[in-house]
């Protein structure tokens, strides 16, 4: 089995809710608890998906294990070290070997920056390239792998003058061009156009071969995870609830809300019977977040340990886990 690159363990982030209405009304400091104490790891060379509903924690747990927020409590490895205490100098080297490609392509590129600019600025923080004219070769290079062909015609453009497509290719480049081991893709896809969704992820599986990356890839679609992830978590309110391969967790979800979220994708194959699962309500707040089992006021299978005990997140076959009480061994 391939070793870990990334491993995080009893991860947190709570965020303190400013003082006010309500935490006078409940007479204690109140936290969001966007991520509450998750543990998995991201092998060598895998695409390791991170799905759930919007307000599950899985774009903070991205951001936390760059080191872009700071975690409430847990450890943060990569490569073996941990780098959850590191100081902003001692994390550089880090920096380099793990970027992000965000979800909306007209933000996170800055539109009065050229696509050169865009492109050097982190060359030039990282100190690479002994001089413009080798910068520009690295950045030629690096627009024809994300196909900006010719790279000639797409330097000096400014990110207005793009379509969708082409600005999410300039916001890989620029992730790409520091040669990084590790990719977190947080929605990467989700704010193109339909027709041009299949070529992005068929371009990050390329690059994936072509770089030798890993990817965490951050969705709330299951039916593009299941095209590109190797095994995928999936988390509610904060936690991670089933994990696994990504065909185990396709063809035979375990856990009540992984069926219910399955059984709305459509599947291609009519020998897959996923059958309905019906959830009720919304997903609570994560201020509040329910006693017990967090998914309990929702599950049609809740029984009474469920409001009480907070399921254990265990293997039950190997490399699958799962936090659910109906797979108690007594
Ligand atoms: Fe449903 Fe209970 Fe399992 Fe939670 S622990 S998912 S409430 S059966």
């Amino acid at each position: 089995m391939p070793e870990a690159l990334v491993r995080v363990v009893n991860l947190k982030k709570w965020f303190p809710l400013r003082k006010g209405f309500f935490s006078s009304l409940f007479g204690r400091e109140l936290y969001v608890r966007a991520v509450d104490g998750i543990t998995f790891e991201i092998r060598k060379g895998e695409i390791f998906g991170l799905a759930g509903e919007s307000g599950s924690g899985k774009t903070t747990t991205g951001r936390l294990i760059l080191r872009l927020i700071e975690p409430t409590e847990g450890e943060i490895y990569f490569e073996g070290t941990n780098i959850t205490k590191l100081s902003s100098r001692e994390l550089k080297p880090y920096r380099r070997r793990m970027q992000i490609i965000f979800q909306d392509p007209y933000e996170s590129l800055n539109p009065r920056m050229t696509i050169y600019d865009i492109i050097a600025e982190p060359l030039r923080v990282h100190g690479i390239g002994e001089n413009e004219e080798e910068r520009l070769e690295i950045i030629c290079k690096i627009l024809e792998s994300v196909q900006l062909i010719p790279p000639e015609e797409f330097l000096y453009r400014y990110p207005h003058e793009l379509s969708g497509g082409q600005r999410q290719r300039v916001a890989i480049a620029r992730a790409l061009v520091l040669r990084p081991k590790f990719i977190v893709a947080d929605e990467p896809i989700s704010m193109l156009d339909m027709s041009i969704r299949a070529e992005m992820l068929n371009l990050m599986l390329n690059l994936k071969e072509q770089y030798g990356l890993t990817y965490l890839y951050i969705t709330h679609d299951l039916a593009t995870a299941r095209y590109v992830c190797d095994r995928i978590a999936i988390m509610y309110l904060g936690k991670i609830v089933e994990l696994g391969d990504i065909d185990d967790i396709m063809e035979s979800p375990l856990h009540p809300y992984t069926r219910a979220l399955l059984a709305a994708v459509p599947v291609p194959d009519p020998e897959i019977k996923i059958g309905e699962i019906p959830i009720k309500g919304e997903i609570p707040s994560p201020i509040n977040i329910p006693p017990g089992c967090r998914f309990h006021p929702r599950c049609p299978f809740a029984k009474p340990i469920c409001q009480k005990e907070e399921p254990e997140f265990k293997e039950i076959e190997p490399g699958h886990f799962i936090a659910c009480h109906l797979y108690d061994s007594d």
